[in-house]
């Protein structure tokens, strides 16, 4: 039976909802306090499809690498101390989560996860043919100091063990890989399933296929408060009071991104989530523009070809909801790259603008996705982390599976519901 479906949040994950819940016939509408034109999280990221990433954040080594990065203000990695409840908490929830056994547990379901969401990409890329293009060439890790390369090659034993392909590759297959770009890397890892795409473009395409679909979108509405009820066993959301008066509903799905937890914290619900800062540079006419796209491992900064512009994306900050821009970070950004791609010169990033977003982080590194067990018309999808994009339409599938009580195929998603920190 079509029911009418209100998606609270405009970014990649609230599209992708939509897109999952049109399919089975649904009233769906989305709304979001910004303006359509918006350029928030899910457009200047780097756009990259990652069955790469099964290790999730919260692994051994991040605290003490975290420590060491967080007196240099020009590291990837920043944590403000702040007298918050919710950040002391979710600090100590990520340090439980960062042992081996739970890295074990959760690594198969990232990759899962991930590769169910390349397929759905696929479907998508197949539905909007002219829409976006996504970039089949896999992505490579590339290492400029020993300790790093022998990281990575341990990695690539542990991928190819989990069934994700994975080829370590000295400097000469790196260059016959992608001649595009001058490397000047010791080594590196090329994982062939990854894929990327301009997130921009795959927005604008997604949401105009979304309208033709009958999707109503509310631009510059603010979601200020629910209206509830209380059931016998689980309460009931009627409405969302929104700046432009109440919108009622039979499904509500959190969608708000890095704030996903003030929303769900109106209805009572625990949800342990901080911004991760991050930053993009994209070079509209770059001295060379490489085939493939990559991480640079050391300095932790994702370089992506989007058609002839060349995007940088890097840094993780927690300092809480702020959107203000840190040049000293830009510029660990910036000095980083000729480390890697010797042509490249700092005064190549001079006039470009940076663009910022906040990454919705759990302390697991798993996203949230489900129903919420208080509310029995209430789901929660959020807190992908550095994986949004890559988790984004698989995240629409599972939301419609949940409304259709329907049987998604994926196993352990019990370690994503939204509730596992109630
Ligand atoms: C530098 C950088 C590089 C990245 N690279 C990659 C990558 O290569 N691959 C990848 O998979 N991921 C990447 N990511 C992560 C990815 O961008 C995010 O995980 C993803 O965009 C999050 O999408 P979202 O829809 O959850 O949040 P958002 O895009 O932030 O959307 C949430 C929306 O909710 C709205 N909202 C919030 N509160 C309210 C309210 N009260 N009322 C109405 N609307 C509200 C906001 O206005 C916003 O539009 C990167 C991130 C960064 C910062």
């Amino acid at each position: 039976m079509a029911k009418k479906i209100v998606i609270l949040g405009g970014g990649v994950i609230g599209l992708a909802t939509a897109w999952g819940c049109v399919k089975d016939g649904h009233d769906v509408t989305v709304i979001d306090r910004r303006k359509q034109l918006r350029d928030g999280c899910s457009f200047g990221n780097a756009g990259m499809l990652v069955p790469s990433h099964f290790i999730p954040l919260a692994a051994p080594g991040m605290i003490r690498l975290g420590l060491k990065w967080m007196w240099s203000r020009e590291s990837p990695f920043a944590i403000r101390p702040r007298l918050s409840f919710d950040l002391i908490s979710w600090l100590w929830k990520f340090r439980q989560a960062s042992t081996q056994k739970q890295v074990d547990l959760n690594s198969p379901l990232l990759r899962d996860l991930n590769l169910a969401g390349r397929q759905a990409f696929l479907e998508l890329e197949h539905e909007i043919p002219d829409g976006f293009e996504l970039v089949k060439r896999g992505l490579v890790m590339l290492c400029a100091t020993h300790e790093g390369l022998e990281e990575e090659v341990e990695v690539a034993e542990l991928a190819n063990e989990l069934g994700v392909p994975a080829t370590v590759m000295n400097p000469g297959e790196l260059a016959d890989l992608d001649p595009g770009i001058r490397m000047g890397v010791l080594g590196g890892v090329h994982f062939p399933l990854d894929c990327h795409l301009s997130p921009n473009r795959m927005m604008s395409s997604l949401e105009k296929h979304l309208e033709q679909q009958g999707v109503n979108f509310c631009w510059e509405t603010s979601c200020d408060q629910f209206r509830s009820e209380r059931g016998r066993a689980l309460s009931r959301v009627n409405a969302v009071a929104t700046s432009q008066g109440d919108i009622a509903g039979d499904e509500f799905v959190i969608c708000g991104g890095a704030w996903s937890n003030l929303m769900a914290g109106q209805l009572g619900m625990n949800l342990p989530l901080q911004a991760g800062k991050g930053y993009s540079l994209t070079l509209d006419q770059p001295r060379q523009l490489p085939n493939v796209c990559s991480i640079l491992k050391e300095a932790r900064v994702a370089v992506t070809p989007m058609g002839s512009t060349l995007r940088f994306g890097g840094t993780m900050e927690i300092v809480g909801h702020d959107e203000s821009i840190s040049t000293s970070r830009l510029r660990g950004i910036v000095r980083s790259i000729p480390d890697y791609f010797p042509d490249f010169e700092e005064s190549d990033f001079v006039g470009c603008n940076p663009w910022v977003g906040l990454r919705p982080c759990s302390p697991d590194g798993l996203p949230y996705v489900g129903r919420s067990q208080k509310h029995e018309n209430l789901l929660i999808a959020t807190g992908h982390g550095m994986m949004g994009i890559s988790l984004s339409m698989i995240t629409g599938k599972l939301i419609a599976d949940a409304i259709e009580q329907r049987a998604s195929g994926i196993d352990g998603l019990d370690r994503i519901s939204p509730s596992r920190y109630a």
